[in-house]
């Protein structure tokens, strides 16, 4: 295999670090030695012109995993599946609820569990501030800018979960 040069002009060390070529090419990378991915990485505002649907898809296709064709939702895969089935069975059971005078439907432990993992202490708190701290932490966790630590995946993982759960909330009690 042969090995790359940084892609700093000025640098003769090994490119052993990748990083994305731009925000609009995240599938073609470039080279840097230690020191120049640092520099790039702090330059670097991954998620500037994403907004939180696609910084969501982007979690679920290219770090997480799903990726190539499978759309948000579009799981074929056990486990959302599973999850997705399970949420759907507590959302029906609120349906009742909902077209009362009291609605829980923002206020279940699900949805709290959902903020506390976004670190929202507000449950009245509205769904720009949920997308712009979900935006937050992402990018404090992306593995391009946070290096690759397993454990940095699992809380994305998390965080993206949780994300999910609290704007379907949203949504199902918009569409009311
Ligand atoms: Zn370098």
């Amino acid at each position: 295999m042969t090995q790359q040069k940084c892609n700093n002009a000025n640098c003769d060390s090994n490119g052993d670090y990748r990083a994305p070529m731009s925000p609009h090419n995240l599938r073609e990378y470039k080279w840097f030695c230690l020191l120049h991915i640092k520099e790039f990485n702090k330059n670097w505002n991954y998620f500037e012109d994403m907004n939180a649907d696609e910084i969501e898809e982007f979690i679920e296709n290219d770090i997480i995993g799903h990726r190539k064709t499978q759309k948000i939702g579009a799981a074929d895969n056990d486990y959302f599946k599973k999850t997705n089935k399970i949420r759907e069975n507590i959302f029906n059971s609120f349906d009742d609820a909902e077209n009362s005078e009291f609605r829980p439907i923002l206020f279940d432990s699900d949805y709290i569990n959902a903020l506390a993992e976004l670190n929202i202490d507000d449950k009245k708190t509205s769904l720009e501030i949920i997308k712009s701290k979900f935006k937050d932490i992402v990018k404090q966790l992306h593995p391009d800018t946070a290096g690759h630590k397993e454990e940095n995946i699992e809380k994305l993982k998390k965080v993206l979960e949780a994300y999910k759960i609290i704007k379907s909330k949203y949504e199902r009690n918009k569409s009311k």
